[in-house]
């Protein structure tokens, strides 16, 4: 059988995390957020995870090479995944194009990337709310949020052209009760 490999798209704070915990469960997938991955690694004060955190909290992105080697220890180490949910990965063209490379060497591509949309700010009071609970330095700071919705407008953003000239883009409305948008995922993955 295929395998359900899911890219859930967004920018900070349009529940990707939140969503993909119900994905993971009904479908029985494999949730790769690169930055719970990152955090772990801040966590346990390993050398890239120093070296990532100056760049997360001031909310620039982490180079590609980092974040592309993550992603592909953690498919090689789960062969028997029924597939994967990319949360938060890809977030530039060359991270599209390098997991692109890694899933069609296994004739396992991504059959959709369902990109939540949330208005700006929506997601800047969602950040903010989040920043109580989570502790993040990077959601509590009004301006270190903004700064990640405007990268993810600039360099993550254009990801949607890239997987629509695949036939794999489909929009999601973010804004609702997390079941409305549960339901719009799971009708969008059919
Ligand atoms: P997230 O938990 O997805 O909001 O990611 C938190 C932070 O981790 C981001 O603001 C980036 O600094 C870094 N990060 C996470 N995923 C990536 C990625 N795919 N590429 C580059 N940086 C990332």
């Amino acid at each position: 059988m295929s395998k359900l490999n899911i890219v859930l798209f967004g920018p900070p704070g349009a529940g990707k995390g939140t969503q993909s915990a119900f994905l993971i469960q009904r479908y029985g997938l494999v949730h790769l957020s690169t930055g719970d991955l990152l955090r772990g690694e801040i966590k346990e004060e390993t050398e890239l995870g120093i070296a990532a955190k100056e760049l997360m909290d001031r909310g620039d992105l982490v180079p590609d090479h980092i974040v592309i080697g993550m992603i592909r220890n953690k498919i090689e180490s789960h062969l028997e995944a029924k597939g994967f949910i990319f949360d938060g990965f890809p977030r530039t063209q060359a991270q599209a194009e390098a997991l692109d490379e890694m899933l069609n060497a296994k004739s396992e591509p991504i059959v959709a990337m369902l990109a939540l949309e949330v208005p700006d700010e929506e997601l800047v009071k969602r950040l903010a709310n989040r920043g109580k609970s989570s502790g993040r330095a990077d959601d509590q700071d009004e301006a270190t949020a903004r700064k990640r919705i405007a990268v993810y407008t600039r360099e993550t953003s254009p990801l949607k052209e890239y997987y629509k000239a695949q036939g794999k883009f489909m929009p999601i409305n973010g804004v609702g009760s997390l079941d409305e948008i549960t339901d719009r995922l799971v009708k969008a993955i059919g």
